[in-house]
């Protein structure tokens, strides 16, 4: 008999999809997923530890499973992702009745310790790194089966881990340093993916722009951008999360030549002041920032561009934060995912002097989310009345009368839901209307074939995102 699967996703796309690997994984266990708790055999908490929130959330969560687990003493709880790898056995140590434990690299562990999960605590954690010891570990955790979220899009792991090391930042302590796949392997499961109906891929690392780079061969993400877009099937490429200094004109190259990939980018700043980004490791300047914004709206008139921005940085004065709302003013970014400073274990910047208080980084990220708001829902005006390209997702969570789609720019469109659409259709709109978080479409007509790219990147209507 089939046994019930609730995975509680945090964090990252990184983490969506290694969720849709441990669902994957637990598949060939007779595990199918569950909307309900309630109704669960097994709970996984697939952690995020990049703040501070999100930690405690995994504990407060942990709480309430040990009321669930003691009215259901059948019930497993799993613990994975970013807090399974930095905490271990930490883990089962705070919270006994925690059954199995996994970190980033061990998601093909669950079904051994599934099997040994009555012995010492120790033997229900596996979080030993693997992805460096040889190539064969490597093929082993990139060919985990995957039990995918959407029938459309999907995600595509193209590199894990991080070499940056940003003062602020756990992930290369949780993922560990930069581990990029086989081009081959990568261009295997996309053609796979073609052929099962998807359309979309996203190509997913913490550092896309780095890929390849460990690997010792002449790769890189502009070369895989080419090959991708020769797969039959695949419409549409998009790539996060990209890094200021490694974003290349050989990459601006390719975004504005290649048809399929999609005129959006995520170029996180963090900052706009340049004493900030030089303790936070960034390694760039805001003016080496703009210069690769210039160049690539230059190349690409229409493209969509949003950013990540941290408040209350150690050390951040009043003139550093104005020049981050400066820096929002002159680029405006389409859509801005903005945090409070939270001190992460194991980051230089815990240690810093300048620890900026609660209220100070609280009302800084207000500031930076009101500012925002008012540049996204001025940009998002600005689209009432032109055309857009948009690939039909599915049904409107809110409102079933209505359809929702994302423009190639990431921006999402509702349509009403009529006789005849469905997933995967690509159809061309009208904006009549516009939120701060979407945007309201009417039918212009069903477009399939796709318009020529030429046509698409025109800088009149039809416009690309
Ligand atoms: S680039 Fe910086 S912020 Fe991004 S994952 Fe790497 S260390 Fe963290």
């Amino acid at each position: 008999m089939s046994k019930n699967l609730f995975i509680k996703t945090f964090g990252c796309q990184m983490n969506e999809h290694d969720t849709e690997k441990i669902a994957g994984v637990l598949s060939s266990l007779g595990y199918s997923r569950t909307d309900s708790p309630d109704m669960a055999d097994m709970i996984i908490l697939n952690t995020c530890s990049v703040r501070d929130k999100a930690e405690h959330k995994c504990y407060s969560d942990l709480g309430r499973l040990e009321e669930l687990k003691k009215k259901n003493p059948g019930l497993l709880i799993g613990v994975g992702g970013c807090v399974a790898q930095q905490e271990g056995k930490r883990i089962v140590e705070k919270a006994p009745y925690v059954d199995l434990v996994f970190g980033t690299d061990n998601i093909g562990d669950i079904p051994g310790l599934l099997e040994k999960r009555n012995w010492k605590s120790k033997d229900r954690v596996s979080t030993e790194r693997r992805r460096r010891k040889s190539l064969m570990n490597r093929e082993e955790i990139t060919s985990l089966p995957i039990m995918r979220d959407h029938p459309l899009k999907a995600l595509v792991n193209i590199v894990d881990g991080c070499d940056k090391f940003c003062t602020f930042c756990v992930v290369p302590h949780t993922r560990g340093r930069e581990k990029s796949r086989e081009p081959e392997d990568i261009l295997k499961e996309i053609k796979g993916l073609a052929s099962s109906g998807y359309k979309e891929v996203t190509l997913l690392g913490q550092n896309v722009d780095s890929y390849g780079k460990d690997l010792q061969k002449d790769v890189d993400l502009s070369g895989l951008l080419y090959r991708i877009n020769k797969i039959t099937g695949i419409e549409r490429i998009r790539f996060v999360t990209s890094h200021p200094a490694d974003f290349s004109d050989k990459l601006i190259e390719a975004m504005a030549s290649l048809p399929k990939v999609c005129e959006h980018l995520h170029l996180p700043l963090q900052s706009g002041s340049d004493s900030v980004l030089e303790r936070m490791n960034r390694n760039y300047t805001y003016s080496e920032y703009t210069d690769k914004i210039n160049k690539l709206r230059e190349a690409i008139p229409d493209i969509a561009v949003t950013t990540d921005i941290i408040t209350g940085f150690p050390g951040e004065s009043d003139e550093d934060f104005s020049r981050t709302l400066t820096a929002l003013e002159e680029i405006r970014y389409d859509g801005v995912f903005t945090f409070r400073y939270s001190r992460r274990p194991y980051t230089p910047a815990r240690q810093y002097d300048g620890q900026i208080p609660l209220e100070v980084s609280k009302e800084r990220l207000n500031k930076v989310i009101e500012l925002q708001n008012s540049i996204t829902i001025a940009k998002n005006q600005e689209c009432i009345g032109r055309e857009f390209e948009i690939l039909i997702e599915g049904e409107s969570k809110k409102d079933k009368k209505r359809l929702t789609g994302r423009t190639r720019g990431n921006k999402i469109v509702h349509i009403p839901n009529e006789n005849g659409i469905s997933i995967g259709d690509k159809l061309r709109v009208r904006i009549k209307s516009a939120t701060l978080a979407s945007l309201i479409g009417e039918i212009v007509y069903r477009e399939n074939p796709p318009l020529p790219v030429a046509m698409l990147r025109s800088n009149g209507n039809p416009a690309p995102f």
